[in-house]
């Protein structure tokens, strides 16, 4: 048999893999429990898949989505695995041919979801045929800390019971320290190794823009990746359905998603994001669950998130084959006052912890610091480089108000006139000489500060307000996050300390180029007209065997199919992501093509 380089690059072409991918087979192939955390995109399914093919027998995948299962059954079916699944969208027909398949000992992998796996009798019958590993992916499912509890999850802990000493490995992207104790506790896993990946995601550039007109500024995005697959994320059914529509009328290939439609037209805008029918899926968050779509160049939200969690997973959709992509997040303080009005909805605990996300998330759109390094400490890891040249503060794209010291002196100085009794917005409202009737109660209209900065808007001073407790020159105190002047913020009110404010909105645009400097690499050497030829290639390919065309090669397969331009076998089997079933099904194809082009 061979040994897991051997069947990584045999059946996936790859020829390395990627961080802890290694660590999680090697667990797997020694019968040891794992807890395996790593981001969008790290290798999960590898960890699994590999020693499957290693190991004698079935490995069992436990897995919540149909969806998801499909997509991984494709792709392996794809590169020559023998994988079967389970699930309530088949006919009896097609049950019966898996069985027959796991009965002959064909099927390395079966995939099943939690409510199969836990019918009467069907355990026992798998344990007959062998089983040599689980897989539990998604395995946050299984916490009420998650974000995506699933009660049928709990009940995977027969699988200790009915398998003893068959390894289990749960694979999840999302996992506090609590999570994780939760998963291990929940599932009895027996001392697992836990492995938990780098968070960052260094392809992606982040950028954040207060939004003065959604539609242009999505388009501004959308012509930086002309022909290439993006998800755009509104908040409402409404917006989707006006944003889609305003951008098929400037004519890009859009498609709608959300809850409101019929599962039919939902499936119908998927199938086409997915064969790359339409390059842009404009959706609300219900769309994204369940899609492994890799080549996926930009995710924009055209409006706010309600906590960096959710935007940590809904902008981690992008760039999941490793190559550069684009992240663009649109917000207001509106989005803001419509979560929080919906979020105040549920009991308190759970509004109490709402709010606090729903603000920090806020701040993280206001914010002067670097996003990369903002995201990872807000994950529980720490940033190790000055600048990650890969968000638009990092790269210079906001400016900074030039007068920034007399700004935040007009401020600090308000709210030490307001004796530091008032908060973030109230002191906005007196600074741009609101008529509001608490500030004239107060006589908060006769300050000496009162209209000082009216020539500015008040969200723009609250943004101000925002970017100076980031950087620690107010402190909000109390229930009512009261402003107080730190010692830092009486440094500044003395001048002899300068904050740095962000103009807002911004005045200087991202350049035309998504990735500017040396980062845009990952195309050094690629014939754009062959990549064009061979992308057209991959569309029909997909079309006739009716699978996801990211399924046949990756983004990043073709790329290096352009650079490389091979026109043995032999040469084309030393591109990454060919392996031998797929050199046997498309070679002729691609060297044709190829041939063709020189
Ligand atoms: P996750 O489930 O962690 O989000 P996937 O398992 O879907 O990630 O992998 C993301 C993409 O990376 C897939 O296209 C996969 O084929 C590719 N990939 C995984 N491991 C490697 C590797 N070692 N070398 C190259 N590509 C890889």
């Amino acid at each position: 048999m061979d040994g897991i380089e051997g069947i990584l690059k045999r059946y996936w072409g790859y020829s390395g893999f990627r961080p802890l991918q290694r660590e999680a087979m090697e667990c797997v192939l020694a019968g040891r429990d794992s807890i395996v955390v790593l981001p969008t995109g790290g290798g999960k399914s590898l960890c699994f898949q590999v020693p499957a093919l290693a190991l004698p027998g079935l490995t069992l995948v436990i897995s919540p989505l149909i969806s998801l299962m499909k997509d991984q059954l494709d792709a392996l079916t794809e590169c020559g695995v023998a994988a079967g699944r389970l699930d309530s969208s088949m006919s009896s027909k097609e049950k019966a041919e898996v069985f027959r398949r796991l009965d002959a000992g064909e099927l390395k992998l079966l995939y099943v979801s939690p409510e199969r796996l836990l019918m009467e009798g069907f355990l026992d019958s798998l344990k007959a045929r062998g089983v040599s590993s689980v897989a539990i992916d998604e395995a946050h499912c299984v916490s009420m800390w998650g974000h995506d509890f699933r009660p049928e999850y709990r009940k995977l802990r027969v699988l200790r019971q009915a398998l003893p000493g068959v390894p289990v490995g749960a694979y999840t992207a999302t996992a506090t320290g609590q999570v994780r104790g939760d998963i291990a506790a929940q599932l009895l896993l027996d001392s697992p190794e836990t492995l938990v990946g780098d968070f960052d995601r260094p392809n992606l550039i982040y950028r954040c823009r207060r939004r003065t007109g959604a539609v242009k500024q999505i388009r501004e995005v959308l012509d930086r990746h002309p022909k290439e697959s993006g998800i755009v994320y509104c908040i409402r059914r409404t917006d989707v359905d006006e944003t889609a529509q305003a951008l098929a009328g400037h004519g890009y290939r859009v498609a709608p998603y959300h809850a409101g439609m019929s599962d039919a037209e939902r499936k119908a805008s998927q199938d086409a994001f997915i064969r790359e029918d339409v390059d842009v899926i404009v959706a609300t968050v219900a769309f994204g669950m369940g899609i492994d779509k890799s080549n996926v160049r930009y995710v924009v939200h055209a409006g706010m998130p309600k906590s960096l969690e959710h935007y940590q997973q809904e902008s981690g959709r992008a760039g999941r084959d490793g190559l550069d992509a684009e992240c663009v997040l649109l917000y207001s303080g509106g989005d803001y006052r419509i979560w929080r009005s919906i979020i105040e909805e549920s009991e308190p605990q759970t509004a109490e912890v709402g709010l606090a996300k729903l603000s920090r998330m806020y701040r993280y759109c206001t914010s002067v610091g670097c996003r990369h390094r903002t995201l990872l400490e807000y994950f529980g890891q720490g940033y190790a480089a000055a600048s990650c040249r890969a968000c638009d503060i990092c790269l210079g794209e906001v400016e900074g108000v030039p007068d920034a010291l007399v700004i935040a002196q007009k401020i600090l100085s308000s709210v030490v006139r307001q004796q530091e009794r008032f908060g973030a917005d109230y002191t906005a409202g007196v600074l741009v000489g609101s008529r509001e009737d608490r500030i004239v109660a107060n006589r908060h209209d006769r300050l000496s500060t009162y209209g000082l900065l009216k020539e500015a808007t008040r969200p723009v001073v609250r943004d101000w307000i925002e970017q100076l407790a980031e950087q620690e020159y107010l402190a909000r105190v109390g229930e009512y996050n009261v402003l107080k002047l730190t010692e830092k913020g009486l440094r500044a009110l003395r001048g002899e300390e300068t904050p740095l404010l962000l103009e807002a909105p911004k005045k200087k645009s991202a350049s035309k180029k998504p990735f500017p400097d040396v980062k845009d690499d990952s195309w050094a050497g690629v014939d754009k007209a062959l990549f064009e030829a061979l992308r057209q290639l991959r569309r029909r390919l997909a079309a006739e065997g009716g699978v996801p065309a990211y399924v046949i090669f990756g983004d990043a397969t073709l790329r290096d199919l352009a650079r490389r331009r091979p026109v043995t076998k032999e040469a084309l089997l030393q591109v990454s992501g060919v392996g031998l079933k797929k050199l046997d099904q498309y070679g002729d194809q691609i060297l044709g093509e190829i041939k063709r082009h020189l």
